[in-house]
């Protein structure tokens, strides 16, 4: 960790810095500042244009400042020489109010203020594909039923194993890389951290996959739904909310291990499962991986009912294990700072109207959810999605009704681009009409 950055930049051979912040849509913005002028930026931070980036700001509004934060640098492994430092966005003095990451930070510090620090681990899938994303990058790796494969995994050893050992330079805990269900896909897993650990990480574990895939004439795609008929790209999130070193998710007498706290938890997950898909589902390609037919692998591994289970991968929510849930909603678009705030402030509702879940189901979802009658579908697609984030009051007052009300205008516009977009399948089906 490192509290002055120039002096961290003699000690570790930095030469550029990179401020940079993640936007309402998940978009990485950042500065390259060389280590002679670290100093001044990191009191005052960084100048941008608010508007040129997706934060629902105005052309005249005064410069945005990213101020990084010293605790978060990260030496770019394949490239020592660059320091990477995630950012707290402030303008006119005052902190951004819908920043994503200041959005996280204010939700975790009022979980904090009632005695909860919620832990995350995420589940990055990407797909390895040609640089102009149009199939993936492996010819040979086409079969049916693609997960765990050996040979498709070493033959992309070079770039799978670089990104590893980033992971164990920089201290994070890999513990495990394997070739995914869809053809061309891949998942790398680290350990567990406080949430905004976790976020920063998640946020440069995508950057650090792009760019190593690019080194070696590959291009990662962390998109949900790149290939219609293969499996796609989740981003689960694992939680668990703790004291100090105790988990509270964690009861050994309790259901499956897991305390009537993470019951209640779940409970509030439910409840805001629709609204919370706006930030944990949010491109309109997200409802293509949801909700979606049965994939060449024989399942899509994704969820399309707001409900819960134990070990058993076929719901939102999952128990694998004592003392943590998984959502398995999120997925590769997710923002990184977004999603983990919502499943909070959803999750914290649950606690504090004790929200019961119901009876956990443990069928399989795919195969027998017809038969449970009263099961709620997730949102259809975006739009769905939209309407019902601007219905939660759950949401807008824990987050605060910037970046709900910021996020609304700009996925709204998107979804009304999308709208206006004419496609094939218009033409193949109402040509004749
Ligand atoms: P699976 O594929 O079975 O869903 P993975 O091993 O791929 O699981 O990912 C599990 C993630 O959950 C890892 O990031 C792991 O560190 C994290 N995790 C484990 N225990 C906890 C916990 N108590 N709280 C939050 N995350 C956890
Ligand atoms: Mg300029
Ligand atoms: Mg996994
Ligand atoms: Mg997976
Ligand atoms: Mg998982």
């Amino acid at each position: 960790m490192a509290n002055d950055l120039a002096h961290a930049a003699k000690e570790l051979g930095i030469k550029y810095f990179l401020i940079s912040y993640v936007d309402l849509f998940g978009a990485l913005r950042a500065k390259l500042v060389p280590a002679q002028a670290i100093g001044g930026m990191q009191k005052a931070g960084a100048g941008f244009a608010g508007f040129a980036t997706w934060l629902d700001m105005s052309p005249a509004d005064a410069d945005l400042f990213a101020v990084p934060d010293a605790g978060s640098l990260i030496q770019l492994p394949w490239k020592p020489e660059v320091g990477w430092l995630a950012s707290d966005l402030v303008m006119n003095d005052e902190l951004v109010a819908q920043a994503p990451r200041n959005v996280l930070k204010s939700t975790m510090l009022g979980a904090e203020s009632i005695g909860y620090q919620m832990k995350t681990g995420v589940e990055c899938e990407f797909f390895l594909t040609t640089p102009d994303g149009a199939k993936i990058s492996d010819a040979s790796d086409n079969a049916t039923k693609p997960c765990y494969d050996q040979s498709a995994l070493m033959r992309r050893y070079e770039v799978i194993k670089e990104i590893c050992d980033c992971m164990l330079t920089l201290g994070w805990g890999p513990y495990q890389n394997d070739h995914e269900d869809a053809n061309g896909q891949f998942e790398m897993n680290w350990d567990f951290d406080d949430a905004l650990v976790t976020a920063d990480r998640h946020v440069f574990f995508k950057y650090m996959a792009r760019s190593i895939a690019e080194k070696h004439g590959l291009r990662a795609t962390f998109m949900p739904k790149p290939f219609i008929d293969l499996t796609g790209s989740g981003c689960h999130m694992h939680t668990s909310l703790w004291q100090g070193d105790t988990n509270l998710f964690e009861d050994e007498d309790g259901e499956l291990g897991v305390s009537d706290l993470c019951y209640n938890f779940i409970g509030g997950l439910i409840h805001s499962a629709d609204a919370m898909c706006a930030f944990t589902n949010p491109t309109v390609n997200s409802y293509k991986r949801i909700n979606a037919p049965r994939t060449v692998s024989g399942a899509t591994w994704a969820p399309n009912t707001v409900t819960y289970t134990g070990n058993n991968r076929t719901h939102m929510i999952r128990i694998p294990d004592a003392g943590r849930l998984e959502l398995r909603l999120p997925d590769g678009a997710a923002n990184p700072y977004l999603a983990p705030a919502a499943m909070l402030a959803a999750g914290l509702d649950g606690i504090q109207n004790q929200r019961d879940p119901g009876k956990r189901l443990d069928i399989n979802m795919y195969t027998d959810g017809h038969k449970v009658r009263g099961a709620k579908k997730l949102p259809l697609n975006l739009l769905d999605a939209l309407r019902a984030l601007e219905k939660s009051n759950v949401l807008r007052n824990a987050l605060g009704a910037p970046v709900v009300d910021g996020f609304l205008k700009l996925k709204h516009e998107e979804w009304n681009a999308y709208s206006r977009h004419l496609t094939q399948w218009e033409r193949d089906n109402t040509l004749d009409i």
